[in-house]
């Protein structure tokens, strides 16, 4: 059985253990997962002795090459999806369907409901996205692979940055390097954030700020592959090294060497959480490091399992994580230091080599 079969029948356990007959998973990221098939505006519906591909007449060439012997119910152009759906349970004769609540709109699920009404509609969720927690070797392959890329990105990046140039600039240049290097976009909009506009986690590319207004860039950055991602974040000392820079970066930097040695198959997510957390609040700086420590990575940026305080995941050998604690000050900027590490069954390989050290971080 091919990988996406295997990655079915594990579906087919979790179905086993619910009430559902059959599930219906309709995330486009979900379907390629379990099919190999990368198109859109299809679903699988997979009940315990069918595996039924619902698409459309654009795809029905792309599903032959992509998933061979893959049973599909293409629909015609006169029919919508939500009817084609609704005809192939009432063909299986299902009663108790479950659906992913979290890729279903309401109107997904009325127009169902009011299709088949006879048929109880169960919504479930993380079913799938719980098989993907844990890689296998092809996917690490391609994680390492879009991490390779986000490095090469960075590096030409970096020989380039000059004094003037604008953070668009610089988000700019990341995303074509990126492509250049072999992505097939950025996995997200580069994250460029001069000096005190840092602040925000999550900032967007000005045209106005520029390297050189402070002493210091955040660039949060990453590769989108195929299709599996890679998410890293450098500060780079464009300036001079302040005291309070200094102690700033060393805190998130050891913050999260320690986290990072932490990791091992067994440990719970929310104890490495807990780890970067306490040398953060040891430096006083508690209150300024207010997200989760990192998340996992594949085929989406962010991903189970979770790595904050309250996460009930453990960790286990072949998940792929980010550690990325910050320290966010609202009138000075924001320090994050981001990098991808594999849980390996004796502890962790950090997939991401970009030197970080106070040292190497300043250019010269
Ligand atoms: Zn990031
Ligand atoms: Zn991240």
């Amino acid at each position: 059985m091919d990988r996406h079969g295997q990655r079915r029948e594990a579906l087919r356990r979790t179905l086993a253990a619910s009430d559902a007959q059959a599930v219906l998973v309709s995330s486009t990221t979900n379907v390629r997962y379990l099919t190999g098939f990368t198109g859109e505006s299809s679903v699988l519906l997979l009940a315990p002795d069918r595996d039924l591909l619902i698409s459309d007449g654009r795809f029905t060439t792309q599903i032959a090459q992509e998933c061979p012997g893959l049973e599909t119910a293409i629909r015609p152009s006169g029919r919508e999806l939500n009817q084609e759906i609704a005809r192939a349970v009432t063909g299986l004769g299902l009663t108790r369907l479950a659906f992913e609540a979290a890729s279903w709109t309401v109107a997904d699920y009325e127009s169902i409901r009011e299709a088949v009404p006879g048929v109880a509609l169960i919504g479930v969720r993380g079913w799938v996205e719980a098989l993907r927690r844990v890689k296998d070797e092809e996917e690490i392959a391609a994680i390492r692979a879009a991490v390779r890329c986000a490095e090469r990105a960075f590096t030409m990046v970096r020989a380039g940055l000059r004094e003037g140039d604008t953070e668009k600039d610089v988000a700019d240049a990341l995303e074509g390097g990126l492509r250049r290097c072999g992505a097939t976009a950025a996995s997200f909009p580069p994250i460029v954030a001069v000096g005190v506009n840092a602040a925000l986690p999550h900032a967007r590319p000005t045209t106005t700020a520029r390297i050189g207004d402070a002493d210091f860039v955040l660039i949060d950055w990453g590769a989108s592959g195929q299709p599996y991602k890679s998410d890293l974040t450098r500060v780079l000392v464009t300036g001079k090294v302040s005291p309070k820079f200094a102690t700033i970066y060393r805190t998130v930097l050891t913050a999260q060497e320690q986290a990072i040695a932490a990791i091992r198959p067994g440990v719970p997510a929310q104890q490495v959480d807990a780890l970067a957390r306490t040398v953060i609040e040891a430096a006083g700086y508690g209150d300024f490091f207010d997200h989760g420590l990192g998340h996992g990575v594949g085929m989406e940026i962010h991903e189970a399992p979770r790595l904050r305080k309250e996460s009930p995941d453990l960790l286990e050998a072949g998940m792929v994580v980010t550690i990325e604690p910050g320290i966010y000050l609202p009138d000075w900027g924001g320090i994050r230091i981001e990098d991808d590490v594999l849980v390996t069954p004796d502890g962790r390989e950090v997939l991401s080599h970009i030197p970080k050290s106070l040292d190497s971080v300043q250019m010269d």
